[in-house]
């Protein structure tokens, strides 16, 4: 089993290892490869965009050919997991934010995003959330967007107060939080049972 993690910019080397922690404890046999180059994604059972910054991501993964292999591996199935900017970038629509920097967004999940959805007061904070299939779990909001709405097929995961903050539509997971900056592998567990 091999998981790509896009490493063009953000939280890379987190993913990377928790993935690799995730895995040893599922008991799977496999490698966890960070890139930023293109034909890695299209050889890999799933694959993970981090956090970091969504225009940045957006630019460098449409550059660089490695947006039409996220594309196809989601086509056939196989489970793609974006955190934070990742979730932006997978999403159909976007806020007047992304329309501004014309972030070319991958469109894997039929929602309407909102960078920067908690304002400045809380740029970063943690929160409980009641995560469904896991239970309750404490996530790390950096800079987060949230889902303003959803389209039908889209499950909902996780709310946060009134905003929707985790969300699947079949093999595609979003997230507004890191689940990388935390010693809690449940996520990605779950993320990697979807192979
Ligand atoms: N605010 C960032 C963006 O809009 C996302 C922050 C993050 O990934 N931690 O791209």
């Amino acid at each position: 089993m091999r998981v790509a993690v896009v490493g063009v910019q953000g939280d890379v080397e987190e993913h990377v290892e928790i993935t690799r922690k995730a895995m040893e404890r599922l008991g799977l046999d496999g490698e966890v490869v960070a890139t930023r180059k293109s034909g890695v994604v299209s050889g890999s059972d799933a694959v993970i965009l981090p956090g970091g910054e969504s225009t940045t991501i957006s630019k460098l993964i449409w550059r660089d050919g490695i947006a039409e292999e996220i594309l196809e591996l989601a086509r056939d199935g196989r489970p793609v997991m974006g955190t934070c900017a990742g979730l932006i970038v997978l999403a159909k629509h976007g806020d007047e934010q992304v329309e501004k920097t014309r972030t070319k967004l991958l469109g894997l999940l039929d929602v309407k995003v909102k960078r920067n959805a908690f304002g400045r007061q809380r740029e970063s904070f943690e929160a409980e959330l009641d995560f469904k299939g896991i239970g309750r779990y404490n996530a790390v909001f950096i800079r987060a967007p949230a889902v303003e709405w959803v389209g039908e097929g889209v499950e909902v995961l996780a709310r946060f107060e009134d905003k929707i903050v985790a969300v699947r539509q079949k093999n595609v997971i979003g997230l507004a939080f890191h689940p990388e900056l935390t010693e809690d592998t449940r996520i990605h567990k779950f993320f990697l049972s979807l192979i």
